[in-house]
């Protein structure tokens, strides 16, 4: 049951998370009388099973990693990729803004790789379901099966049709819709028909600005509301030590911790140096990259409800 649920060993059959290292993650499925080569040296696994995630394994070649618990956002790292992803920053959002909490109902079009559909899965679980659409025979098998590897064949139906002429395959019962596909003005109208009568939330994942425009002017025509169309871009803060030339400022000795009026250490003047030393958030010059735009709407309750 291994996403599904938290377990404390690493049993037959679960996905297990091998860390590396902060460049190298790898997931793999426990099985008696197998191996899995690292850069550390082998792991067999049958001296895994039985061990607690989250401890240390030795391999082979002496070297160590670390055996993880798998959650979906390892899996978002480490998946194999069908189709291009949605990755946490972007997956964060959504969960959030569609309000997908457990008990939840939610359609998902097209499952790609299975990223965000882990993410939601996780949200909804053990009461909701994800109704997942894809188009692509080979993917929709894959992500059947990894779902079921995963622990969650009961919170989710994948279906193999073509969302824009088929639907979600449901009516009346989403509490929220995603759609990642190249047209998803095609598929609003199958989101109003899937969504409860109460309303709900929906969420349109687009690359480019031109496909949110048509979005928008077709979720307007189908009653959607409160449109609003926003980018994630992360912006890290890496923590340096920052030295700045300064005067000379009367310090008594060679090396001295300047203090602030609470008396927090806030550097360290090196007189000799005439420098200031401190710590502090450097952001980069260039943020990288825009993923794609994320239009959300809200669908009101229907007028003779
Ligand atoms: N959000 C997914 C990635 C989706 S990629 C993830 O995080 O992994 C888009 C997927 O939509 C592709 O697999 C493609 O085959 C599928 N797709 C595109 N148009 C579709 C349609 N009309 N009906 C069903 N699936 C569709």
């Amino acid at each position: 049951m291994s996403l599904a649920t938290w377990s404390p060993c690493v049993r037959e059959g679960d996905t297990f998370m091998v860390y590396a290292g902060p460049h190298s993650l790898l997931a793999v499925r426990a099985k008696q009388g197998l191996c899995t080569q690292t850069k550390y040296g082998a792991i067999r696994h049958s001296e895994l099973l039985g061990r607690p995630f989250g401890s240390r394994f030795t391999c082979s070649k002496g070297g160590y990693v670390w055996i993880l618990h798998p959650t979906p956002e390892l899996w978002t790292r480490t998946l194999a990729h069908r189709t291009q992803i949605l990755y946490a920053p972007d997956i964060a959002m959504v969960i959030t803004m569609l309000d997908v909490r457990p008990g939840s109902v939610v359609c998902e079009a097209g499952t790609g790789s299975g990223s965000l559909s882990h993410a939601f899965l996780r949200a909804v679980a053990p009461s909701g379901h994800l109704h997942t659409v894809e188009f692509h025979a080979k993917r929709a098998a894959q992500a059947r099966e990894e779902f079921q590897q995963h622990g969650f064949g009961n919170v989710v139906t994948v279906r193999f049709q073509d969302v824009c002429l088929n639907g979600f395959g449901v009516e009346g019962s989403a509490d929220a819709v995603c759609l990642d596909i190249p047209s998803p003005w095609n598929a609003v109208a199958h989101a109003r028909t899937a969504m409860k009568r109460a309303g709900g939330r929906l969420c349109s994942f687009s690359p480019c600005i031109e496909q949110v425009q048509q979005t928008c002017q077709v979720l307007e025509s189908n009653g959607f509301h409160e449109m609003n169309t926003l980018e994630v871009l992360l912006r890290p803060c890496d923590v340096r030590t920052i030295s700045l030339q300064i005067p000379d400022i009367g310090c008594t000795t060679k090396r001295e911790c300047v203090t602030d009026q609470g008396c927090t250490p806030t550097g360290v003047v090196d007189k000799e140096k005439g420098l200031f030393l401190f710590n502090t958030g450097c952001i980069p010059r260039e943020v990288p990259g825009h993923t794609g735009y994320l239009t959300f709407a809200s669908l009101p309750p229907a007028r003779d409800f």
